[in-house]
């Protein structure tokens, strides 16, 4: 079934896929190159990044475009919310309910065909808020 050239690359996918569905951190791309060169220490960044947008591509993954600068993955495809902290950028999931009607009404007011939505909630989380000493309070979480 698969190609003797793409075999190698299906591991390296394979492997970049078991590490960002182990985590809930929602990594960068930089950050699962550090987990997966833990277990293929000859990986490049090129090839985790490459295999990130395929696998994104293929629906394998998501692709979060919430705010920050740096691309987020997301190894659950299933809709779900987020909230992001704007104080270090950290994105967690919600345990909510999509509410699929505003997918319907969306679609009454307009002329597309609405297939899904996407909700980010912002907000503090508990170690930016907790600290009353300004710690977690910086601007630049690296
Ligand atoms: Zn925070
Ligand atoms: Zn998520």
């Amino acid at each position: 079934m698969f190609e003797a050239q793409n075999l190698r690359l299906t591991k390296q996918r394979q492997i970049i896929l078991d590490e960002l569905r182990k985590v809930i951190s929602h990594p960068t791309a930089d950050e699962i190159y550090q987990m997966v060169r833990k277990r293929m220490p000859k990986i490049s960044l090129g090839t985790v990044y490459r295999n990130l947008e395929i696998m994104s591509d293929c629906g394998i993954i998501q692709k979060l475009d919430v705010g920050g600068t740096q691309k987020r993955f997301d190894g659950t495809v299933e809709n779900h919310y987020h909230i992001r902290c704007v104080e270090c950028n950290k994105v967690a999931d919600i345990e909510m309910k999509p509410n699929h009607k505003v997918d319907s009404e969306a679609q009454k007011m307009t002329s597309f065909e609405v297939l899904r939505h996407r909700l980010e909630f912002m907000g503090i989380c508990p170690g930016c808020k907790g600290t009353g000493n300004n710690k977690g309070r910086k601007n630049k979480a690296s």
